[in-house]
Order: C-alpha cells, then sequence, then structure tokens
C-alpha cells in the first residue's frame, strides 16, 4: 500500500485503534498521527482513542486525542482502524469509522480479514506499529514518530522476546533507536514500572491462582468486589496474564476479570502448544496464536470450565 498515495485529496482524517488501548495501539496511532501532521500540513488529523494510560505520556502531543469520541466532524474523507481485527473492536469510534468516505485498516492480527476500503494486514508482524512503520516516508520521519513506533513494537514482543518478533522487527528497532530517543527509560518506564496498586492485583491475582491439568494450565481471576474495594480498573491488571503464564510447567494461562455480574473478560496466554487465536475465535474474540481474548458470560466456575474444555481438546490431540 501506498499510504500518502491512499490519502491523496483527503482533508479530514481520522485515526483510531481499539478500546481499552495498550502500547501498540497508542503507538500506532500517535505514530501515524505525527507522520501525517507532518506529511499532510494542510489536512485536519484526529486521533481518536479511549485516554491512554499515564505510562504513555512520553509520547508527543498526546493531549490532541479526542477521548470524548465527538471529534465535531460526522464524515471524516478517510479513517484509518489500526490494530483492530473486527470492526467492533473499535467501540464509539466505530461510528465515524462507519461513515467515512474511504476506510483504510491497517493490522497484524491473522484473524483480520481486511475489512477496509484499502487495507495492509500482515498476520507475521510483530506488531501494527511495524506495518505503519512500512508505510512511512523516511523525509517525514522524526524523532517523536519514531518513539511512538518504538512503544507499540516493544510492547507487542514483550521486549523483543515473543516469538512475534522477527529479524525484520529488530531491524525497524535498529532504525528507529537510530533517532536518540532514551529507549531504556521508555522500556522501564512504559512496560516494566508499574503502580503499587497494579502490583497489589498482580499480587492477589498470583496468590488466587488455581492450576489444572496437570499444571499446565493455570487460572486467576478478579471479581467486582475487589475491584471496587480496592478502586481497580483494567488498566490496573495488565501484564498479570504474561506473569501467570511464566509459571514454572505452563502452557496456557488464563486471566479474567468481571466487567458485569457474570460476564467476564478473559485473556489467555499460550507458550505454543496451544493456538489461543482459535479458543478467542470460538467466544467471538480474537487474537493471535500466543495471545487472545474474549467476552464470556457465566459463573467464574461456568465459564472456566468452557474454556478448559476448549484447551484440552487442542492439547489432547
Ligand atoms: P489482551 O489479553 O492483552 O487483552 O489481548 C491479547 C490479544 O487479543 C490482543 O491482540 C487483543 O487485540 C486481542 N483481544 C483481546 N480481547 C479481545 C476481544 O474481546 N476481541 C478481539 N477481537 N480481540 C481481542
Ligand atoms: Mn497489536
Amino acid at each position: 500500500m501506498n499510504l500518502l498515495k491512499e490519502l491523496k485529496g483527503s482533508m479530514t482524517i481520522g485515526i483510531s485503534g481499539h478500546t481499552k488501548p495498550d502500547g501498540d495501539c497508542v503507538g500506532s496511532v500517535m505514530g501515524m498521527y505525527l507522520y501525517l501532521k507532518k506529511a499532510m500540513p494542510s489536512a485536519t488529523v484526529i486521533p481518536m482513542i479511549e485516554k491512554p494510560g499515564e505510562e504513555f505520556n512520553c509520547i508527543a502531543n498526546l493531549e490532541d486525542i479526542k477521548t470524548d469520541f465527538n471529534p465535531g466532524i460526522e464524515v471524516f474523507d478517510t479513517y484509518i482502524g489500526l490494530d483492530c481485527s473486527t470492526e467492533d473492536r473499535y467501540g464509539d469510534a466505530l461510528p465515524y469509522f462507519q461513515n467515512a468516505k474511504k476506510r483504510i485498516v491497517i493490522d497484524h492480527h491473522i484473524s483480520n480479514e481486511g475489512f477496509g476500503d484499502a487495507s495492509y494486514i500482515d498476520g507475521q508482524a510483530s506488531s501494527t506499529c511495524e506495518l505503519v512503520y512500512d508505510l512511512l516516508e523516511d523525509k517525514y520521519m522524526d524523532i517523536e514518530i519514531a518513539k511512538a513506533l518504538y512503544i507499540g513494537i516493544i510492547h507487542d514482543t514483550g521486549v523483543l522476546q515473543y516469538s512475534c518478533t522477527s529479524p525484520k522487527t529488530l531491524n525497524i528497532v535498529a532504525k528507529l533507536i537510530e533517532y536518540g530517543f532514551d529507549f531504556p527509560k521508555i522500556i522501564d518506564e512504559t512496560f516494566y514500572e508499574k503502580t503499587k496498586l497494579q502490583n497489589e492485583m498482580l499480587g492477589r491475582a498470583l496468590v488466587e491462582s488455581i492450576t489444572f491439568a496437570d499444571g499446565k494450565c493455570i487460572v486467576s481471576k478478579i471479581d467486582r468486589k475487589i475491584m471496587d474495594f480496592y478502586g481497580a480498573t483494567p488498566h490496573e491488571f495488565e501484564g498479570i496474564v504474561n506473569q501467570l503464564r511464566y509459571t514454572k510447567g505452563v502452557e496456557v494461562a488464563i486471566f479474567m476479570y468481571e466487567i458485569d455480574n457474570m460476564e467476564y473478560k478473559v485473556s489467555l496466554r499460550s507458550r505454543g502448544l496451544v493456538d489461543v487465536a482459535k479458543i478467542a475465535k470460538f467466544y467471538n474474540g480474537g487474537g493471535h496464536q500466543r495471545a487472545a481474548g474474549f467476552t464470556i458470560k457465566g459463573t467464574f466456575h461456568d465459564c472456566v470450565n468452557n474454556i478448559s474444555d476448549s484447551i484440552m481438546i487442542q492439547m489432547s490431540k
């Protein structure tokens, strides 16, 4: 895809990612935004996502993000959707995407079937930021764009560790860090650093975790009562499922939190034996082979029973 060609003539451009934006979502939306502001100075470009976590405050012009989903433009010439495998992941930004004269989809979810008018999708890419990088012309690149894209790559690869990290990913990272930002500080402050409350939630989830299937699966949950007591939001739970996955002998980690009475948001992580994207898809969610998620209704025990059945089917093959 030639991005600037696709955008030729567009005077109003909206950019969005998924609800509960993670590092790759914030990084790709802001990288794209900062780039288009430079490459297309006469266009009105509006980034629209939910308020990013404070750890992302190091990204330039974060205050330009429209978080109230009332951008003052009803029909955009072009709307760019990033890091979303399906339309429903846009949340409140969906009507703007649907109403736009032209819709561009850029994503690295293998399940993405390319629902835009133009799309750039690669299920092998580490992150949406990696794909955004592919589309940018060097002459408009700068340190702030590089930093935003770097953050997304770092987050979706678990600091260049997960199997989605390719030689291409590392080549891009090499080019990005040449811009000279303080990358160890960025990794510490956006990825590893946790608030006291986040650590408390992590501690709780680890203490309460249960293993099954001979220790190959681990599950933990945080319910509404605990969330209300601590004043914890989903933002506090980031990273918990990864920590569960590090338990010796575990193939699949499951973390659940209650979003409503008898309704859970589920995060799955796999070491490779089980394709958790398949399981998430079965429950109308999505994701990648080793990291996926979905929403499920029922009591905690019923939900775990159902999910464990799905895991067992794959494990017994
Ligand atoms: P996480 O567990 O960190 O929330 O998400 C892991 C991966 O699964 C991410 O790529 C995320 O986009 C995807 N994912 C998580 N929840 C959902 C969901 O409800 N629907 C879809 N389509 N994808 C999800
Ligand atoms: Mn991503």
